[in-house]
């Protein structure tokens, strides 16, 4: 089908699209602001002001997704919104006249996020150890946990001191080679706080401005998880350099990471790349095995070379599935930075704030984040 008739096709299909509780048609609401056909890609625009609740505008896109997939035949359909009056364009995303400019941190020379569409997946972690293992490889690192519902950069590291004030400044604390702030510092621990958002947006502007963070070559921050209206906020507030997206290989996991990309997208923050969290688990009892199986390749070479089978089936158990976030990440064309193991160490180090890059610097968890640390900062290996 040519370009054209496809295009009519798409635009006849958004035209008999309502939208819940509104009286006119997609196209006539001004909601489509474009459509962008590529030789394996379908872009659709909408514009969704920031003041819709997140669920709703998510109905949007998922009622445009399931008007045109059975159209776009062969081709890759993405929806994206943007919050303003945005032109279907790669620029930066314009500043409606109300928001501020996103705020750059001065002598930090990249800005990363680590974000998750769920809670509990490892973001954290991933976290704390990425920004262990660009301090490692010898470069200036602050960490910033931002995470408004649960803080917990106090507890990965065993931080126990509080930031003091000097010259009107926050003072980060510093340990193990990094420079630390946190929300938790000043939320109660145990209380929850209720964050609306011009409450984030001032309270994030602050505490960035009030710290002293010196010169740093990257600052990680730990987002909250989600894709709701406190997470746009966030991101629209910061001056990012980029997101990491931290997802388990589960199917439903998937799904939400990938809704978290196209929140990056739209709000045209580059993706530095997919982490894929609790890839597999390796079984313990392996290694014994395999000693066994090496004292009965003499006596026994049939039962070792069984034994051998049944280790290579059964060593590696993908609990939550195999290279879903490796295939998704191929399908999105963004870099799949790591695939991380379910390590019981990495659980214990987090409860008692030794994270696994001090505990175990030169295992082989350890050397998968200084492997992701390396293509996030660019350091050749
Ligand atoms: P999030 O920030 O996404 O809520 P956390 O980083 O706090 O998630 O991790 C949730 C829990 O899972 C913590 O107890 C953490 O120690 C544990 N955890 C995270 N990643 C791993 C892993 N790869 N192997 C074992 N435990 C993990």
């Amino acid at each position: 089908m040519s370009e054209e008739s496809l295009r009519a096709r798409l635009l006849e299909a958004l035209s008999d699209l309502s939208i819940d509780g509104q009286s006119q048609n997609l196209l006539a609401s001004g909601v489509l602001r474009g459509v962008e056909i590529e030789e394996k890609l379908v872009r659709v625009h909408l514009l969704q002001p920031s003041s819709i609740p997140s669920a709703q505008r998510f109905a949007v896109e998922d009622a445009v997704s399931a008007a045109l997939r059975g159209l776009v035949g062969e081709r890759e359909l993405r929806v994206l919104s943007a919050g303003q009056a945005a032109a279907p364009s790669k620029q930066a995303a314009p500043q409606a006249p109300h928001e501020e400019a996103p705020l750059r941190i001065e002598g930090v020379s990249q800005v990363i996020a680590v974000a998750s569409a769920k809670g509990g997946v490892g973001k954290s972690t991933v976290a704390v150890n990425l920004a262990l293992a660009l301090a490692r490889l010898g470069r200036r690192v602050g960490l910033l946990d931002l995470d408004l519902y649960g803080p917990s950069l106090q507890t990965l590291l065993g931080v126990r001191e509080q930031p003091q004030v000097r010259g009107e400044r926050l003072q980060p604390i510093e340990l193990h080679g990094l420079r630390l702030m946190s929300l938790g510092f000043f939320v109660e621990e145990g209380r929850p706080v209720i964050w609306r958002g011009p409450m984030v947006a001032s309270m994030v502007r602050q505490l960035i401005e009030d710290t002293d963070w010196g010169e740093l070559d990257h600052l990680v921050i730990d987002l909250p998880p989600g894709t709701g209206d406190a997470q746009l906020t966030l991101i629209k507030t910061l001056a990012l350099d980029g997101a990491i997206i931290v997802s388990t290989p589960s199917n439903l996991a998937i799904v939400d990471a990938v809704r978290g990309l196209e929140m990056f997208r739209t709000l045209h923050t580059p993706v530095l790349g997919l982490v894929e969290n609790m890839s597999w688990f390796d079984w313990p009892g392996a290694a014994a095995l395999r000693v066994l199986s090496g004292k009965l390749q003499e006596t026994d070479p049939a039962m070792a070379a069984q034994l051998e089978r049944l280790l290579e089936r059964h060593e590696r158990v993908y609990v939550f599935g195999q290279d879903a976030a490796a295939r998704e990440a191929q399908r999105l064309e963004v870099p799949l930075l790591a695939q991380v193991p379910v390590d019981t160490r990495l659980r214990a180090g987090g409860d008692h704030g030794r994270p696994i890059l001090l505990e175990d610097p030169d295992g082989q968890t350890s050397a998968i984040f200084l492997g992701m640390a390396r293509a996030v900062g660019a350091i050749p290996g």
